[in-house]
C-alpha cells in the first residue's frame, strides 16, 4: 500500500466509479456467510477507509440488513450490472468498507487479516500466514 497515486474503482459496467483519496486504515478478507452470498464465492477482501476519503460518482443501490451485532449493514451495488462496490456498517462509524476485488488495480492492496475464519468453505484457500480470527478481532484490536 505504498505510493501517492489515488486508489480507484468501479463496477464492471463503468455507470460507477468511485475514488479513494487516502490509504486504506484496515484491510482483511472476510468469510461470513452474507460475505460469500453477496459474493457469490468464498470470501470478500474489504478495505476501510474514512468516508471523508472516499467519493463516488453515478448511481449505487443499497441493500441495508442487521447484523448478529445488532448494528446496521448497508451494501451499495450498481443497478445496471449488479456489482458490490462497498458499504458501510454501524460497527464503525465513519468508515466505508470497499470491496478490494472492485478496484481497478486489486493487486495495489494487502489484506491484514481474516474474519469469520469459522465460516471458512473447505474450498476456499487462504493464506496461512495472515492472523485469522474465528469471528471478529477483539474489540481492542479494531481501529
Ligand atoms: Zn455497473
Ligand atoms: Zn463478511
Amino acid at each position: 500500500m505504498a505510493g501517492d497515486s489515488k486508489l480507484k474503482g468501479g463496477c464492471l459496467c463503468g455507470a460507477v466509479r468511485y475514488e479513494l483519496a487516502a490509504e486504506p486504515v484496515m484491510t482483511g478478507i472476510c468469510h461470513c456467510l452474507n460475505c460469500q452470498k453477496l459474493s457469490g464465492s468464498g470470501h470478500a477482501f474489504h478495505i476501510m477507509v474514512p468516508e471523508a476519503a472516499f467519493s463516488v460518482c453515478g448511481t449505487t443501490k443499497g441493500y441495508t440488513w442487521a447484523a448478529d451485532s445488532g448494528s446496521k449493514v448497508t451494501t451499495s451495488f450498481c443497478g445496471e450490472c449488479g456489482s458490490p462496490m462497498f458499504g458501510r456498517t454501524g460497527s464503525f462509524p465513519g468508515m466505508v468498507t470497499v470491496r478490494a476485488a472492485s478496484l481497478d488495480d486489486p493487486t495495489a492492496v494487502k489484506p491484514q487479516v481474516r474474519v469469520f475464519a469459522k465460516r471458512q468453505q473447505p474450498w476456499d484457500h487462504a493464506d496461512p500466514a495472515l492472523p485469522a480470527f474465528p469471528t471478529m478481532p477483539p474489540a481492542e484490536n479494531r481501529a
